[in-house]
């Protein structure tokens, strides 16, 4: 075994305390030490005399201890002062033993590095790191830059610091142990240093190569790294077999009667997508596609298509969706498309009284239900399929890659998987989705139905309600539709209901001829059906919501839809919330309405989604705006962590990934495995986190 994969208890001075510490830094293995990186470097390389010190600047001095004394004003400290010929400083300690205080005797040598500060007595360096000079010709100063490592509690600099140089010597004195899997060709191509070279000047940087481009050479690697995990996890998947919707006459009668059914014409990215999903459903290996397309490109009834596949081969399908309100929108959708067939289209959420949810077990076990939508319900214990063939889980963004590929297990039966199609409306860069979906294959509707306009976005101030509320008043006397989103506090749902609630009292009173509803998250989910199924039958003029209509809702007479303090959310997000308006062949509008005063970068963001009605466009800038932590952020668990990488300094490097990741696969094979356990460790195997 490399020795770098053996557990860090073996350098000296590591105890199972200090071990336990650098564990929680994630540190656990010898390598692991060497990919853990300085925050910064202090510089001791000179020696700063005295008298050219300033206070502010952290600086190395050599002197000699003119007296020491302990002093008790104020608090009690030590304070022993040195000079070196050209000033003097004062170095003070409030904690300090009597060891220390016996060491540091009048007329010996010492060298201090601190930060100077000018305090009562001139300037002083509290708590200095200090070191006795034995001999006098000792050179002191260092020949590289001093690491800075992150700690943790318990945990010293000078611990870390040597625990590092003894990983870091190992690989010195054993280069090979230190396996660069980047060929030379690519090193040359990319100009990046080996990683022996970037390793060492990331610890101690020395001028051979610069910090960048060895922060990039790793940076590089661990993408490749997670890249290739996800594609192995792939490549296992396809051993499993699964159902094979094979063609038949009937089947194709069934999906003419359907197309046909339709009040539209598919569009061109719809019908490509549809005979990609075709392909690979008449094969015996599970499908696992994702399906990316802007808010209202039409992923439905393409899933719909999927689900009638499933059906005319004799199997069931279910149907995912995030949150109650979309699962019953796709409810009624699919009952609608499926009425014609010889089917039950059922429904099951978390909130089905237990007779009910008794009897949809029932249809799904005894299989005369074909079709099941609802919340992640679904895939609890409880629920046993009869010949469950396809998976569908819509907006796939809210659940994390964790969840999804647990999911795969669920409907096995033996050797038999079945197949899975997921959509997202894409709130992630391209680049993003690449790495993150890098197991799945992509399809991607790249337009929109015709007539479809954009969607005229304005940022204005709270201040301006009331030519607001004339708005309203104009747009619905066109016989249309509003929404009025408050998203206030979004991390309590109930403190955004009450204020749901006002605002929807206020507009109740304000626009006295409108009808007005409410609807939040904390109603019961059969009076949010009611209010969203009066809303669809235009026997409401104004909604009032919170965000649980971000995604899905689909009410094509609804044009026009404020957002309150729309700075506290995510672009990503308005957008899908803005996508609920532009579904109808008119004019639509957004009107985000900021709370003042506004910053700089709020400004800038809402501007972004002003200027563009574009899904990737406005990712790409949330990504370059708020860093991928943000995009990604707390509302999407189980994502991708990186130790290196940040995906908004390397995008360049992850654009290219895909291609280099395959050709590592075809080309160096042997690599693979080691660079997945060299930056993923145990976590290797995502399906078993
Ligand atoms: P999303 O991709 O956001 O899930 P939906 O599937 O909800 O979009 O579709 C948005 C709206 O567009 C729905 O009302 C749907 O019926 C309609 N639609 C879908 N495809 C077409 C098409 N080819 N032509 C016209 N309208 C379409
Ligand atoms: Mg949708």
């Amino acid at each position: 075994m490399n020795i770098l994969n053996q557990p860090i208890e073996i350098l000296t001075g590591i105890g199972t305390q200090t071990a336990s510490r650098l564990q929680k830094l994630g540190l656990c293995r010898i390598q692991d030490l060497i990919f853990h990186l300085p925050l910064r470097y202090e510089d001791r390389t000179c020696v700063s005399p005295i008298n050219s010190l300033r206070p502010g600047m952290t600086a190395l001095i050599r002197g000699r201890v003119e007296f020491i004394d302990v002093s008790a004003k104020g608090r009690k400290s030590l304070i022993c002062q040195i000079s070196d010929g050209t000033g003097f400083i004062n170095l003070k300690f409030f904690h300090f033993t009597t060891n220390q205080h016996t060491a540091l005797k009048p007329g010996i040598l010492i060298s201090c590095f601190a930060e100077v500060r000018y305090g009562y007595t001139g300037l002083e360096m509290i708590h200095p790191e200090y070191k006795l000079i034995v001999d006098s010709g000792d050179c002191i100063a260092e020949s590289r830059l001093t690491p800075v490592y992150p700690l943790t509690e318990g945990l010293s600099q000078n611990v870390i610091r040597n625990t590092v140089k003894q990983a870091l010597n190992l690989c010195n004195r054993e280069p090979e142990l230190l396996t660069d899997w980047i060929p030379e060709s690519l090193l040359k191509q990319y100009h990046f240093p080996s990683l022996a070279q970037a390793v060492s000047t990331l610890h101690a940087p020395d001028g051979a190569c610069s910090r960048e481009t060895a922060l990039q050479r790793l940076a590089f690697e661990e993408l490749l790294a997670h890249y290739l995990a996800l594609r192995i996890n792939r490549n296992k998947a396809k051993i499993w077999l699964a159902p094979c919707f094979s063609e038949t006459e009937a089947g194709k009668l069934a999906t003419e009667h359907f197309l046909c059914s339709l009040p539209f014409k598919l569009t061109g990215a719809q019908q490509r997508v549809i005979a990609e999903i075709e392909a690979d459903c008449r094969l015996p290996h599970p499908m696992m596609r994702l399906v990316q397309g802007d808010v209202g490109s039409g992923k439905t009834v393409v899933s719909a298509y999927a689900a009638l596949l499933a059906l005319t081969a004799g199997y069931q399908v279910a149907v995912m969706a995030p949150t109650e309100l979309l699962a019953e929108q796709h409810f009624q959708n699919f009952s609608a498309w499926f009425a014609g067939f010889d089917t039950q289209v059922m429904y099951l959420t978390g909130q089905l009284k237990a007779n009910a949810r008794k009897s949809v077990l029932l249809a799904l076990e005894d299989g005369t239900a074909g079709i099941v939508i609802g919340t992640h319900a679904l895939f609890q214990d409880s629920v046993n399929f009869k010949r469950l063939g396809l998976i569908i889980i819509d907006e796939q963004h809210r659940f994390g890659v964790h969840q999804r590929l647990a999911l795969r297990e669920k409907g096995q039966q033996g050797e038999v998987r079945p197949h899975q199609l997921v959509m997202t409306a894409t709130p992630i860069p391209r680049t993003l989705a690449m790495l993150q979906y890098s197991d799945l294959d992509i399809s991607i509707i790249d337009e929109l139905p015709p007539g479809r306009k954009p969607i005229v976005t304005s940022v204005i101030p709270a201040e301006r309600r009331a030519d607001v509320i004339k708005k309203i008043n104009g747009w619905v006397a066109q016989k249309k539709q509003v929404y009025w989103v408050c998203t206030l506090i979004e991390e309590s749902e109930v403190l955004q209901c009450e204020a749901a609630e006002k605002t929807s009292e206020m507009l109740t009173l304000a626009l006295p001829s409108l009808r007005v509803a409410l609807i939040h998250g904390r109603m019961k989910s059969a009076d949010k059906e009611t209010i969203m199924q009066a809303f669809k039958n235009h026997e409401i003029d104004l909604l009032v919501a919170t965000t649980v209509i971000e995604v899905g809702v689909d009410v094509p007479n609804a044009g026009l839809m404020i957002i309150e303090n729309p700075e506290r959310l995510g672009l990503s997000q308005l957008h899908q919330l803005r996508g609920r308006v532009g579904r109808g062949n008119y004019d639509s509008y957004c009107l985000l309405m900021y709370q003042t005063p506004l910053s700089d970068n709020a400004r800038h963001r809402l501007g972004v989604l002003r200027d563009s009605n574009d899904g990737f466009v406005i990712a790409e800038k949330d990504l370059e705006l708020r860093g991928s932590g943000e995009v990604m952020g707390t509302r999407q668990t189980g994502q991708i962590h990186f130790k290196i990488a940040d995906l908004s300094r390397d995008s360049e490097l992850v654009d290219r990934i895909q291609q280099l990741g395959d050709h590592f696969l075809t080309h160096s094979p042997e690599a693979v495995q080691p660079l997945c356990d060299r930056w993923l460790g145990t976590l290797t195997d995502y399906s078993e986190v």
